[in-house]
């Protein structure tokens, strides 16, 4: 029998967690989720005690799949993680413990500001778009691209890991060559990630707030050739690492630390969980920080950082001393060997 729980909008395929759960002898269960679905979190684990499951309420983040409570779930001497919310592994597997992705899915209803959306499109003269949606609106892809061409699109989408028109904060590989890019997504951050990456018009629509808008990424390009101007000029840098599963590049950080010690430059690395300002200001002054975690913190918050952020892809601008040719699908890169 399908078994399904819904709350607030969002539906979860409970039946298809239980069998999976079965099928894996699962005894004590951490449920993890985003703090937006952290109630979604709580229902899923009194109905898991409700099956004879024990089960735990993951208090951290989760700010992706690249997130995963393996502490927690040692703490805890937990077997299986339900990470909720988002679509699977991002950066490296865990393998310390068995984790299940369970996405939930988006019921609500944004006819009318897609169809708004479309039509500013079609006033800007665009004809071919590429289109995006996060996981929670994956399955409303058809009806999403359907409109679309019934409103005369030519519409491109890709996938990513099989999923069709999937996008994250970080890969944007999904989206396709058009003249614009249609992002279906709550809040900003999707639409401005997909923006830096495709160099293209982007609009969004919010199917929460049911509102639509065209994003604007100048002040972020304007803030990132300011950051990396800066970083040219410095001597000292501190290269952060997160201990995240999927962030955590601590190769890459004592290569980068090698190379500005090559250039003359001094170098530390500081390893850490949550990276904060506060947490950074407590090492004194550096000239400038590399940021080897979540490449949308130097985007979305490079206020953290006390001092001018680079990644790692913008690394290479850093040491030619120039900013000519900058693109910033280099914000998402950890590859700076270019600049060698
Ligand atoms: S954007 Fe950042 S938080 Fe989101 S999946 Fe990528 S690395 Fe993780």
């Amino acid at each position: 029998m399908e078994r399904s729980l819904a709350l607030n909008d969002y539906e979860i395929e409970f039946s298809k967690i239980l069998e999976w759960l079965k099928k894996n002898s699962a005894k004590k269960i951490l449920v993890q989720a985003p703090d937006g679905l952290k109630k979604i979190s709580r229902l899923i684990s009194e109905k898991l005690e409700e099956e004879g499951y024990e089960a735990y309420l993951s208090g951290s983040h989760a700010w992706g799949g690249c997130d995963i409570a393996v502490n927690e779930a040692r703490t805890m001497g937990i077997d299986t993680i339900l990470h909720v919310g988002h679509h699977g592994f991002v950066g490296a597997r865990t393998t310390e413990v068995r984790v299940l992705f369970v996405p939930v899915h988006y019921q609500g209803e944004f006819t009318d500001a897609l169809v708004n959306a479309l039509e500013d499109i079609k006033r800007n003269s665009f004809k071919k778009i590429t289109l995006g949606v996060t996981v929670e609106l994956h399955r409303r892809l058809h009806e999403i691209e359907n409109l679309a061409l019934k409103s005369g699109f030519h519409v491109e989408t890709g996938s990513l890991e099989n999923i069709t028109g999937l996008i994250i904060g970080c890969n944007y590989a999904s989206l396709r060559d058009a003249e614009a890019v249609l992002i279906v997504a709550g809040g900003r951050f999707h639409a401005i990630g997909a923006a830096l990456w495709m160099g293209i018009p982007v609009w969004r629509v919010d199917p929460y707030l049911k509102s639509y808008e065209k994003v604007d990424v100048r002040p972020i390009i304007s803030r990132r050739l300011r950051d990396i101007s800066s970083a040219m000029d410095a001597h000292s840098f501190l290269v952060v690492v997160s201990t995240k599963t999927g962030q955590a590049r601590p190769v890459l950080a004592q290569s980068i630390k090698k190379r500005l010690l090559r250039e003359n430059r001094k170098a530390d690395i500081v390893v850490i969980d949550e990276i904060s300002k506060d947490v950074l200001l407590n090492f004194g002054h550096y000239d400038a920080y590399v940021n080897t975690a979540c490449p949308r913190l130097t985007i979305d918050d490079p206020d953290i950082f006390p001092g001018p952020v680079i990644n790692p892809g913008e690394l290479k601008y850093v040491l030619g001393k120039k900013l000519e040719g900058y693109d910033s699908r280099d914000l998402f890169r950890f590859d700076f060997s270019t600049g060698a």
